[in-house]
């Protein structure tokens, strides 16, 4: 059974790869034994270190993911250079909080270009070499706020753009599941990265989070990188539409 969790000659390309839950995700899929795109706005020195000290073939290719045309760049390139692509991870994301009468419309558009058009343009342009090579996995990375508004912040745009990332991954997931394309998603709860760092530093937040959370913890990234690997490997073949959540308990309150 275990060797249904090995990915050896499959080719993965993670989005927001170079630090936090899309950097714990590299390292698990290359332990499995993909050989690793990953992308960002920009390098992290120390990732790569990372990467390259527990021998993992990988490469890092520079775009903003709100670039229109970065995702469709992003698949050419991973076919270009590595001859294929199995695994698409959309991983990168952003999360502003304000008050909805103060959230004007450029910050709605920056959470709705990254968290969601770029997922949809990462996924359209992934099918095309997918379906040549008879299949492959796309891992969605949404959130427990497309289930539940957060509190005590206020997000509404982030909240609405991860509840359209889980429902666009059932839809696709039905549209693409007979040529064995699988398409699931990851919704994390609350996780530890420069993204919650605010939050988890926040005096008044973080007893909240912890409260709502049965664990009474944050999650790390490596909790959600293992759930990542098993939607993107062998052992989860019969598995597409799913969203599984992975949020200490938070949604079972
Ligand atoms: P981080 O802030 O640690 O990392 C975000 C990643 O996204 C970075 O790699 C960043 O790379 C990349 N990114 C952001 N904007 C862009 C852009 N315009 N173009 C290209 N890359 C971009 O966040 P997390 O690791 O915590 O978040 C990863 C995913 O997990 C996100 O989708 C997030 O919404 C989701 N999530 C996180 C939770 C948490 O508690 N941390 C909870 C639930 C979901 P760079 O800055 O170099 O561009």
């Amino acid at each position: 059974m275990l060797e249904k969790f090995r990915l050896d000659g499959k080719v993965a390309l993670i989005t927001g790869g170079n630090r936090g839950i899309g950097l714990a995700i590299a390292h698990a899929l290359g332990e499995a034994g993909a050989k690793l795109v990953i992308s960002g706005r920009s390098k992290v020195p120390e990732s790569e270190k990372s990467l390259a000290d527990a021998g993992y073939d990988f490469e890092f290719i520079a775009a903003d993911i709100t670039d229109p045309a970065a995702p469709g760049m992003l698949v050419d390139e991973t076919v270009k250079r590595r001859g294929r692509l199995d695994i698409l991870v959309n991983n990168a994301g952003i999360a502003r909080h304000g008050d909805t009468p103060d959230f004007d419309e450029g910050r709605w558009r920056e959470i709705m270009g990254t968290n969601l058009d770029a997922v949809f343009r990462g996924c359209r342009a992934a099918i095309g070499p997918m379906r040549a090579q008879g299949g492959g996995a796309i891992v969605n990375i949404g959130s427990i706020s497309g289930f539940v508004s957060n509190v005590p912040q206020n997000q509404v745009a982030y909240n609405a753009s991860k509840a359209a990332v889980h429902h666009m991954t059932r839809s696709l997931a039905s549209e693409f599941a007979a040529e064995n394309i699988r398409i699931n998603a990851v919704a994390p709860g609350y996780i530890d990265t420069d993204m919650s760092r605010g939050g988890i530093e926040n005096p008044e937040w973080f007893p909240i989070w912890r409260d709502m959370t049965p664990m009474r913890r944050v999650g790390q990234p490596e909790e959600v990188a293992a759930c990542v690997l098993f939607l993107a490997a062998p052992a989860s073949s019969y598995v597409t539409g799913e969203v599984l959540v992975v949020d200490g308990g938070y949604l079972t309150r």
